[in-house]
This record gives C-alpha cells, sequence and structure tokens, in this order.
C-alpha cells in the first residue's frame, strides 16, 4: 500500500516548521479507522486496518512519501499574545489530494515531542482523542466545516496528566490545512514580510484560488476568511456549540472547525453559557463568539497590514472597512439558520420582525433554561402535526410558551417551512455527559459506548428508536458543568 502524499507545506521555506520523526510506542492497537474517510484520500481501509496501517497511525512506521514536520504558529490565548507556540504534540505527516480533488492535510496528534513542545510531552491521553474523535466526526454529520478524525489507537503507554497516569492515544487529524490566524502571527512578530507575502499566496491558493488573481491579495485572504468565518460561527451558534478556546492559534484560515480541547454543546439554555474549566470569565461563551471571531480576524488583519499597503495609514484604513463587513456579515447568515430553525418564511425570513422574533425566542429559553436542542426537534415534531405536550414538558412556567406559539403561528403564517426545520434541527448533539460516559467507559477497557455514539452521532438529523437514550437532555446527576482540555 502506497499514500499518494503530495507535500506542499515541505516545499515552505525551513522556517515555517521543524521536521521531526513520531516518537514510536510500546504496544499500540487500533481503537477506531474511519472507512469512508479513507477511502475519499485514496487509502484502502483494509490496509488502514492492518499491522501497517496501524503502524503508520501510532507513529510507528513512516510511509513512503511522508515528511514529518511540526508546524511553526504564535497566537493570542485569552487575549494574551504568545510569539511562539507551533506544533507540540502534532506532526504533519503530509498532504494528499482527496478524491474530490481538495488537498487535506493527514496530522498525528500525541505522537511525540516536538521543536515546538515547551515543558509538554507531545503525548495524548485516550479521553481528549476519543472526545475530538467523536466531536469532529458529528459536527462533520451535522454539516459543519470542520477537521476530520481518520482514526485513533491506543498506544500501550501512560502519560501523566492532573488526574494522574491515563491511558496515551494517537489520534490522526485530517483537515483542508493547518493554517491558523496564529500562523501568520508567527511572521508578523518577526517581522518576516517575505514569509507573511509566502504565506498568503500559499493560503490563498490552497482555500481561496478565485482570490489569488485579486489587486490586493492580503485584502482578499482577510475577506475570504471572515466570510469563512462568519458562516462558520453562525452555524456553531445555531447548534448550540460553543468551542470553548477560541485563541488565534485555533482560528483557521480555512474556516474549518479546528482543536477540539473543551468545547461543548449546550443542553439547558442560556447565552452566556461556558463550559471550559480554563475560561474562568466567559471570554468564549455561547453568544460571545461572534465579537471574539472578529476580535481574532483583527489580529489577522493586524499581521496583514505590511501586505495591504506600504502606506501603513491607507493599510490600516482597508482593513478596517473589510473587517466591519463581518458582523453584518455574520447577522445574516445567524438569521438564516435561525429562520430555518423556526420554519420562519424565507423571504423576508431576516426581516426587523423575523429578527426581534429570534431572539423573543432565545430570551424564552434562556428565562426557562430549556434544552436548546431538545427545544427545536419538539417544535419540529409540531410543526409536522404532533401536538404540544412534548413542548409543554420542558417549561416550568407553561404560561410563557403558550403566547409564544400563538406568536410563532402568526408569523409562520402556520406555515412553517417544516422541510428547512427538518435540514436545520438535529434529534442528536454530542451531548456532553454521553462523552464523558463513553470516556470512562474506555478508561476501564470498555470501548462499546464509544463505538455506540460514534455510529449514532453519523446521523444526527434520523429519529431512530435505538438512540432514543441519546436524544434525551442529562438527569441532574449527569450534567457536565466544566469540560477541559486534558493536555
Ligand atoms: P491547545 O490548547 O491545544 O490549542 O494547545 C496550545 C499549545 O500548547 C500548542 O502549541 C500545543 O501544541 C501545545 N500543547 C498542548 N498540549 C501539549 C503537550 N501535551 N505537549 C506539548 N505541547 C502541547
Ligand atoms: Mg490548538
Amino acid at each position: 500500500m502506497t499514500i499518494p502524499f503530495d507535500n506542499s507545506y515541505a516545499r515552505l521555506p525551513d522556517r515555517f516548521y521543524s521536521r521531526v520523526m513520531p516518537a514510536t510506542v510500546k504496544a499500540p492497537r487500533h481503537i477506531r479507522i474511519n472507512a469512508p474517510l479513507a477511502s475519499q484520500l485514496h487509502i484502502d481501509p483494509a490496509w488502514l486496518g492492518s499491522a501497517e496501517g496501524l503502524g503508520m497511525l501510532c507513529g510507528n512506521a513512516i510511509v513512503p512519501g511522508s515528511e514529518p514536520l511540526a508546524q511553526a504558529y504564535a497566537g493570542h490565548q485569552f487575549g494574551g499574545f504568545v510569539p511562539q507556540l507551533g506544533d507540540g504534540r502534532a506532526i504533519l505527516l503530509g498532504e494528499v489530494i482527496d478524491t474530490e480533488n481538495r488537498r487535506r492535510d493527514i496530522q498525528l496528534k500525541g505522537s511525540g515531542r516536538t521543536a515546538f513542545s515547551r515543558g509538554g510531552d507531545g503525548k495524548a491521553a485516550l479521553g481528549p482523542a476519543l472526545r475530538e474523535y467523536l466531536v469532529s466526526e458529528a459536527m462533520h454529520a451535522l454539516g459543519v466545516p470542520t477537521t476530520r478524525a481518520l482514526g485513533v489507537v491506543s498506544t500501550g503507554e501512560e502519560v501523566l496528566r492532573q488526574d494522574g497516569l491515563l491511558a496515551g492515544a494517537v489520534f490522526t487529524r485530517v483537515a483542508g490545512s493547518h493554517l491558523r490566524v496564529g500562523t501568520f502571527q508567527y511572521f508578523a512578530a518577526r517581522e518576516d514580510v517575505d514569509a507573511l507575502r509566502l504565506l498568503t499566496d500559499y493560503a490563498l491558493r490552497r482555500h481561496y484560488p478565485g482570490a489569488v488573481e485579486s489587486k490586493n491579495p492580503a485584502l482578499a485572504l482577510l475577506g475570504s476568511v471572515a466570510s469563512a468565518q462568519a458562516a462558520l460561527i453562525a452555524q456553531w451558534m445555531g447548534l448550540g456549540f460553543i468551542h470553548g478556546v477560541m485563541n488565534t492559534d485555533n482560528s483557521s484560515i480555512s474556516g474549518e472547525t479546528i482543536d477540539y480541547g473543551p468545547c461543548a454543546f449546550i443542553d439547558a439554555f442560556h447565552p452566556q453559557c461556558a463550559f471550559s474549566a480554563i475560561d474562568r470569565n466567559g471570554r468564549y461563551a455561547w453568544a460571545n463568539q461572534p465579537g471574539i471571531a472578529q476580535w481574532n480576524l483583527t489580529r489577522l488583519a493586524e499581521a496583514l497590514l505590511p501586505l495591504i499597503s506600504t502606506d501603513e495609514d491607507a493599510a490600516v484604513h482597508q482593513a478596517k472597512t473589510s473587517l466591519e463587513a463581518f458582523l453584518p456579515q455574520f447577522g445574516r447568515h445567524y438569521h438564516r439558520v435561525f429562520g430555518d430553525k423556526l420554519g420562519l418564511n424565507s423571504e423576508p425570513q431576516a426581516g426587523e420582525r423575523e429578527r426581534a422574533f429570534i431572539q423573543t425566542t432565545l430570551d424564552l429559553l434562556a428565562a426557562q433554561r430549556v434544552d436548546f436542542t431538545l427545544f427545536f426537534s419538539h417544535l419540529t415534531r409540531h410543526a409536522a402535526g404532533e401536538d404540544t405536550s412534548s413542548l409543554s414538558a420542558m417549561f416550568s412556567d407553561v404560561s410563557a410558551l403558550n403566547p409564544w406559539l400563538a406568536a410563532w403561528r402568526e408569523i409562520t403564517a402556520n406555515h412553517p417551512r417544516l422541510e428547512a426545520m427538518k435540514a436545520a434541527n438535529p434529534v442528536l448533539i454530542p451531548r456532553n455527559h454521553r462523552i464523558e460516559q463513553a470516556i470512562q467507559a474506555a478508561y476501564g477497557n470498555d470501548f462499546a459506548p464509544f463505538h455506540r455514539l460514534a455510529e449514532a452521532w453519523q446521523h444526527p438529523f434520523e429519529y431512530r428508536q435505538e438512540y432514543a437514550d441519546l436524544q434525551a437532555a442529562p438527569t441532574p446527576h449527569e450534567v457536565v458543568r466544566q469540560t477541559f482540555c486534558g493536555t
């Protein structure tokens, strides 16, 4: 078996990365491989599931054509700038052109130290690896641009974390690229304008080829990334997804969701909901995500200034004008997403009245801490003809629901767009407590719950009796209040 590696990042100058070999591990074992994704990457799933495939997935074997390297990047973490971060526990094996002619990175996560590891061990514990597998694949099934999971293997070794010694794992991530806002910041911090120019050209060719020939490539890149992020964040919010660590190094140039550390899905709705244990001030709370995305894009703009214009004032002016388009653009996506969730009429779906109604709806959910996903899926079932009993059951004070329902019937003229609602309102989301339960079972060597979730969450819009338990909100005893990076 050969993998048709076609590496482009390794052709960039040396200062973009550091070459490194993955660490070898003692007793690797497959946990799960993603056969459809493998096929898309021209990798034979049977090979991936063989001893040779295991060798690649755990880092013990280097497949011909692979040129392992760790990428350099910087980033603002919780608002503070760190001039050097980089792949401290990730190693890019190389790139392939997939069956749809898209260039994709194949990267190991947790395969040992690199030049960017600082104090870390470069390894991954089983829990975070399984978590990333489940959530990134669920996000894909939910229709959200995201990095993917090609496989996860256990290493037979242990890693030391806050909770003590934990089973180790290597996760294989596939991405449109791993270019981040922080990649640009890395070179801007070093005043390396040549590198910035190369990187801009590289990013445009890879992600926004239509803009390569534009008069001002850096400005075109900024606008393209902003558009992709505007659409992405609106999708997150429509699913009650909280990324949890929207640092600029976790903000992707391609507009994919990247880095599933302490992310979480809202159960009982509140706009200021935040789960991450390291996000003490709720900087990355659900409702703050568009503002943070704009803040991150402003950091990208700053990095690109010397390319936008040699006249600094002119560069700042052009960048500002470009950035001002972000929030209105996000707003259009957001109102379309929620207009679909509520089945509002598409013309004019985001009129003044519709916008106000969306806000009223969210206020109602927040006031009674209603389960976000269940509310919209029950509303969809009601739109399809069921009575309102399942909706009413979610409200502690039903007197507030009835006027809301009357207003909803009026604004939809009694004809909510049912197909739009079905496509926008999943029955299943990766509930935090289910993930935790599966991880705990896996640490006890029972992988059945993990595999069951991976299967169930491939079809999040389908109602299936066998997964009825996965629809339910957590019981008070099951609620997960905090999530952890686990690094
Ligand atoms: P993250 O919070 O996952 O975005 O990671 C932030 C930075 O810490 C990145 O540069 C990572 O490569 C690095 N890092 C996280 N965990 C480890 C680890 N176990 N060993 C080495 N570096 C790490
Ligand atoms: Mg990261």
